[in-house]
């Protein structure tokens, strides 16, 4: 029997690689990277939030661009924020990548911007795109754009990355190291997640401190998501989650991707990708045994981070259902972590 069904993923980088002459590249398949139109069907991907995120001008040094730690532990200054105008025009540039990709597809890619529409993707085997910011800094402080950015499809917004917005704090990389790395959302933040949940986005707590996700689980009247994280017990980074955390996630009716990332699933932290299906499968199956198979779902990371050979890429997600299959997911359950968990929560999300 086949252990994988269609599949949704909470998470992907793959817009930010395509070359701007050539976003058909998605559809005719690309040399390197984890995700394309061939390898999807090969894999069984049927859709996912698709990530736009903003690098740094390309003139900044490493050091400008991410929060990171030093080799003896210390945590530096944060990377400066990104001035709202420069992030919407590079926005602008990755939304036009994908438009050029949707038109090229003949109706093979579609934006989904309702449940319905996804369920009819996911029906009849068009590839599902939700748009996804994964930081808030395109949005003015203000909010004034937000919702023309909802107009043109954006249906989750990620409040951080790792570094400090106008809206709130990323947590640095470190390992090991708690995810409570300093203050909660700003007075800007909790609007956001306010404006959000009124227009029906989902407010995405990957990449926040723990400070702002207790401020976000406070105020926010929607359940809560985490598109790609792993088990802090089982990987101690700061971008996973502790079970206290999980537990909230649970008790909002939401949901926890597990990401692929090799650094956030490996107990040393490691950036090898020398990692097995089973290592992977350990964060599903703690959240699972944890707060229960409504709360788990796929949150790849697909061209965002290393992710473990054995998968190698989006056409290795079979991998990951035969183990869950062997541990004793039954076949309703991985349709569960394979789409109905994310759909149920963003039917409840979106309106
Ligand atoms: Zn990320």
């Amino acid at each position: 029997m086949q252990a994988t069904p269609p599949v949704f993923d909470g998470h992907n980088d793959c817009l930010l690689r395509l070359p701007d002459d050539d976003p058909e590249s998605f559809l005719t398949g690309r040399e390197s990277g984890h995700l394309d139109f061939p390898r999807a069907r090969d894999g069984n991907f049927a859709g996912g939030l698709f990530a736009l995120f903003v690098s740094p001008s390309p003139d900044t040094t490493p050091r400008e661009q991410r929060w990171v730690q030093t080799e003896d532990g210390s945590r530096l200054d944060p990377p400066p924020q990104l001035r709202p105008s420069y992030a919407q025009e590079v926005i602008e540039r990755l939304l036009s990548r994908l438009e050029t990709a949707l038109e090229a597809s003949g109706g093979r890619v579609e934006l989904a911007e309702s449940v319905p529409e996804l369920r009819n993707c996911l029906d009849d085997g068009t590839l599902a795109t939700v748009l996804h910011f994964e930081g808030a800094e395109p949005i003015e402080p203000d909010l004034s754009n937000l919702e023309s950015y909802y107009d043109r499809g954006l249906r989750s917004l990620g409040l951080v990355w790792s570094r400090p917005n106008q809206f709130g704090y990323g947590v640095p990389f470190e390992f090991p190291a708690s995810p409570d790395t300093g203050p909660g959302l700003t007075e800007e933040g909790s609007a956001l997640v306010n404006q959000c949940n009124d227009l029906g986005i989902v407010v995405d707590l990957a990449h926040l401190n723990e400070r702002g996700f207790w401020d976000v689980a406070d105020i926010s009247t929607d359940p809560l998501v985490v598109s790609h994280a792993g088990v802090h017990d089982i990987c101690p980074s700061t971008r996973n989650l502790t079970g206290e955390q999980l537990d909230a996630v649970a008790e909002s009716g939401g949901l926890v991707g597990i990401t692929f990332a090799v650094n956030a699933i490996r107990p040393d932290g490691e950036r090898d990708t020398d990692t097995s299906v089973e290592t992977l499968v350990d964060h599903f199956e703690y959240v699972a045994d944890c707060i229960g198979i409504d709360h788990v779902a796929v949150g790849s990371d697909f061209d965002g981070a290393e992710i473990p050979d054995p998968v190698g890429d989006v056409a290795g997600l079979p991998e990951v259902f035969e183990e869950l299959a062997e541990r004793g997911f039954d076949a309703a359950d991985r349709r569960k972590v394979a789409s109905e968990n994310w759909l149920r929560v963003l039917d409840e999300t979106w309106r």
